[in-house]
């Protein structure tokens, strides 16, 4: 197989849940760097689309490439291993550990030197929490309880524990969802930094915000491509319209 330039590669990739094809022969190509967001009505299987990237859920057929590398038979933790982060809807923080405790059990134990026997808190651990901190605007909460944090706040916390592992694609479900005006505005310049190191793939419905972040949007429709482009000529598609954003 040809080396690409894609981040992620996925073709033909197909899955039904009781006959019903959630994910019918779709195709994407995500280059690195690159800020993706995918949109479609209910049921489209955005979410479906995910859990087969991450390995959530087993593909019935088809294939994903990763890095050039075929992940499609990999387990979820493999996959974690090779760089694929992924945000969930409600966010997963140990509601009571303080941010910086949040962000240190999620540093990848296998790459410390010492490993997983004995981990400790080394300088290269503490150094890489205030990095994540500051990316996700929590340096100055780094000593307060997760569980005191807002809405917003959280969702960003579980942004930075993915950001611990240094991920080269970053999945993201309606991170938006429940956000304050402002938490919605930090957030989309949060989702800008953080892909200029990697490949993003966020799912949204609030159109002002994907207009704001998307180098490109994919439009989903029953398992497959509605269409793919430009928020300016996505937002433009007739077809787009009748299914989405006209109701
Ligand atoms: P979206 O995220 O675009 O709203 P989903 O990917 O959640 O859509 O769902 C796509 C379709 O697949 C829906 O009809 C949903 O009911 C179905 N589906 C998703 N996951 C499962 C599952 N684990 N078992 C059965 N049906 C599922
Ligand atoms: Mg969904």
């Amino acid at each position: 197989m040809a080396h690409t330039d894609f981040a992620l590669t996925v073709e033909d990739l197909t899955v039904s849940f009781d006959g019903f094809k959630a994910i019918d022969a779709l195709n994407l190509y995500i280059e690195r760097n690159e800020l993706r967001v995918i949109i479609g009505p209910n049921g489209a299987g955005k979410t479906t689309l995910l859990d087969l990237i991450c390995g959530r859920t087993a593909a019935d057929a088809g294939r994903i490439r990763f890095n050039d590398e075929e992940l499609t038979k990999l387990p979820e933790y493999t996959r974690v291993r090779r760089g694929i982060g992924r945000k969930f809807q409600t966010p997963s923080i140990y509601e009571n550990l303080t941010v910086f405790q949040n962000l240190e059990v999620s540093f990848p134990k296998g790459r410390s030197v010492l490993g997983a026997l004995f981990f400790k808190c080394t300088d290269e651990v503490r150094t890489r929490v205030r990095t994540v901190a500051d990316e996700i605007g929590l340096g100055d909460r780094l000593d307060t309880e997760a569980g005191l944090l807002s809405h917003g706040e959280k969702q960003w916390l579980e942004i930075g524990m993915l950001l611990m592992q240094e991920p080269e694609l970053m999945m993201l479900d309606e991170p938006i969802a429940g956000m304050s005006t402002r938490e919605r505005e930090l957030t989309a310049a949060l989702l800008k930094r953080i892909c200029r190191n990697r490949a993003v793939i966020v799912i949204e419905h609030d159109m002002d915000f994907v207009e704001r972040i998307a180098h490109k949007v994919t439009v989903m429709h029953q398992g497959k491509i509605l269409a793919e482009g430009p928020m300016e000529k996505v937002k433009n598609d007739p077809k787009v319209i009748d299914v989405y954003l006209g109701h």
